[in-house]
């Protein structure tokens, strides 16, 4: 074989060795990389759990309440015996569902039983005015992965996945008290009705492009479009008051709701509501029907083996108990010296941020102020909070209790937490990701960053790895997300996150342009799982495209800095190894793009590449200089 050159393939060179070693899980979709270090922080995490839940002996109420929970899960006898009772009479609320009043009625009852209805009502961050909430009314999800699925193009894949979810209702299904033919019936509906929800609803490109989700509008006119429902009533029940605005997140699903909810085919929500709510509680009953209601899911994902019962256990209790969880593992496992560096790493990359806006081509003189007023206002969430949320207070459950009434209790507690806060002002100190999960994020309604300890850890960051390594990691991660900051949504946003058109017009066509060739960059890629959407992931490449361009600048003001360990180190990040139709899945889904081509597209666009290792116009990752794209 012959012998890959970096020049040629970057993300290849550096990561073969392990990528080769690297062993996907059976019960995982991918590894390497982000998904390596979230194994390991699940495996410390979970150890931990064993220890308290053996001893008995617990840091504090939260993670007592968050073992409990765990054991309670891993309890499969208990489960068995409870079997598939529970869901069914949760699910009996159906039956006084005989008309459109009834619906109306008793919706928030639906809503907090866990039943599925066609309209999502919840208190958001209003986008014009962070500190405050607007009531948002958003669509359900669909059968298929996504929405893009529905198009006529798709029917073929659409045809084959549907085939393999209908065989797996069917078997939950047959656990039901109902008779075979009613069995059949109401799978049958529930495909229906599918198909009236997948050609309205928005696909994850559309969600994608955020600020569109903002469509304030009168409640009256809501309620005009809702008509077959009493909209006034339902926000009523839920608030105790009607509030003016409503935010519709989906004109054209509910431009069409009339369509959807119906005299006609009340039997037939009803059937979809009865399957889809079943399905989704499968996680939550009898480990044999954990076992069937997950197949779905596995296959799309490529994953053989379903989560042992440990591991399923901890996943579902430290996201009931997030905040809490995040703080432990953040005070055990993160130190304050990283935390302090890894802070002033935040500050050098604002500053340089700052200082290449001076000079922007794409912002205007009066624009660039505002820039950097916002880059100065940027918060900066670095490890874990200091404090949990106070829901989780309230997050409380009976130990005797089947799990599934203990899940279905703990998410009642969630939802009116959510439906309580319309009147609230908004809290900037809560963080968006808890400590424990590898990732990070930008929040462009409240502009700042979040870095959760799991992250701040190699290959990302570590203290012993040289600083050139920590800004070809955790350094150009920290760029990307606060370039998120001036992407194509987050230029819509001011230093308070409100939508504010504070760019001009020409800095708008300046800026245009450069999404256009950074669609391009991307778009038709072929890869041997699918062709990629420039379009759908342009936002997260403009963002790495910003987060290597800064750090960079910083390593040319660094003593002693070496290109060679930044980009070894940019590449080993993105290292990943994952199931094919788990990559299929992603193209459709993920507005990221796959990691080989974050890894090997973004170095191309810089001089510092081409001099590193001389990288010429024979090599693969060489592109004319009239290509290269810098935004930032
Ligand atoms: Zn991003």
């Amino acid at each position: 074989m012959e012998k890959i050159r970096i020049q040629d393939d970057l993300y290849t060179y550096v990561n073969q060795e392990t990528l080769d070693s690297l062993v996907i899980p059976d019960d995982k979709p991918s590894t390497g990389g982000f998904s390596k270090l979230a194994d390991d922080v699940e495996k410390i995490m979970m150890d931990e759990f064993d220890v308290m839940s053996k001893n008995k002996s617990y840091p504090n109420d939260y993670l007592k309440r968050a073992v409990q929970l765990y054991d309670i899960i891993k309890d499969a006898d208990k489960k068995a015996k409870d079997g598939i009772a529970p869901a069914l009479k949760s699910l009996e609320i159906l039956k006084e569902v005989n008309s459109l009043q009834d619906f109306t009625r008793l919706y928030k009852t639906l809503e907090l039983q866990g039943i599925s209805t066609p309209i999502n009502i919840a208190p958001e961050v209003d986008m014009k005015n962070t500190k405050q909430r607007l009531v948002y009314i958003q669509g359900p999800g669909v059968i298929l992965p996504d929405a893009s699925y529905y198009k006529p193009e798709m029917a073929q894949q659409k045809a084959q996945i549907l085939a393999l979810w209908t065989n797996v209702a069917k078997m939950v299904m047959a656990k039901t008290d109902l008779s075979q033919e009613e069995q059949e019936q109401y799978v049958a509906d529930t495909l229906a009705f599918d198909e009236i929800l997948g050609g309205l609803v928005k696909t994850s490109e559309e969600w994608s492009k955020y600020v569109e989700i903002y469509n304030p509008m009168e409640t009256d006119k809501v309620s005009e479009m809702l008509s077959s429902v009493d909209f006034c009533a339902i926000l009523n029940d839920l608030f105790q008051h009607v509030p003016q605005t409503v935010v519709v997140t989906e004109p054209r699903y509910f431009g069409e709701f009339a369509k959807v909810l119906n005299e006609e085919n009340l039997s037939l929500y009803k059937h979809w509501a009865y399957v889809k709510s079943l399905l989704g509680s499968c996680n939550y009953l009898s480990e044999e029907l954990r076992e069937v209601g997950g197949m779905y899911m596995r296959a799309l994902t490529g994953v053989a083996k379903m989560q042992s019962i440990e591991k399923f256990a901890y996943n579902v209790a430290s996201q009931v108990y997030s905040d809490p969880v995040g703080m432990y593992y953040g005070e055990k496992y993160f130190g304050a010296e990283a935390k302090k560096d890894i802070t002033e790493i935040v500050h050098q990359i604002i500053d340089c941020y700052k200082e290449r806006i001076k000079t922007n081509e794409i912002l205007g003189e009066e624009t660039r102020e505002k820039a950097i007023l916002k880059l100065s206002k940027i918060g900066v969430k670095m490890g874990y909070p200091d404090k949990a949320r106070d829901l989780f207070d309230k997050l409380v459950f009976n130990t005797e209790d089947s799990l599934f009434d203990v899940m279905l209790g703990l998410k009642q507690i969630q939802q009116l937490d959510v439906w309580s806060k319309l009147q609230e002002p908004t809290n900037p100190e809560n963080w968006a990701m808890p400590g424990h999960m590898v990732n990070a994020c930008y929040d462009p309604f409240v502009n700042d960053i979040t870095f959760p300890a799991a992250i701040l850890q190699a290959p990302f960051y570590s203290l012993k790895q040289t600083r050139s390594q920590n800004l070809g990691g955790i350094g150009a991660v920290i760029g990307h997300e606060i370039s998120h900051a001036f992407d194509s949504n987050g230029a819509k946003c001011d230093e308070n996150g409100n939508i504010n058109d504070w760019w001009t017009e020409d800095d708008f066509a300046r800026f245009n342009n450069k999404v256009q060739q950074m669609i391009q960059q991307f778009d038709g890629i072929e890869l041997p799982w699918g062709k990629v959407n420039g379009a759908f992931i342009v936002s997260e490449n403009m963002a790495d495209n910003g987060g290597m361009a800064v750090t960079l600048d910083i390593m040319s003001k660094t003593e002693g800095a070496s290109y060679e360990e930044y980009f070894n180190n940019w590449a080993r990040v993105w290292c990943s190894k994952a199931r094919q139709e788990y990559l299929q899945l992603l193209l459709s889904v993920d507005v990221h793009g796959p990691a080989i081509l974050r890894a090997n597209i973004t170095p191309r666009n810089f001089k510092e590449w081409y001099s590193t290792f001389d990288v010429k116009e024979t090599d693969k990752m060489y592109i004319a200089p009239e290509k290269r794209i810098v935004i930032w």
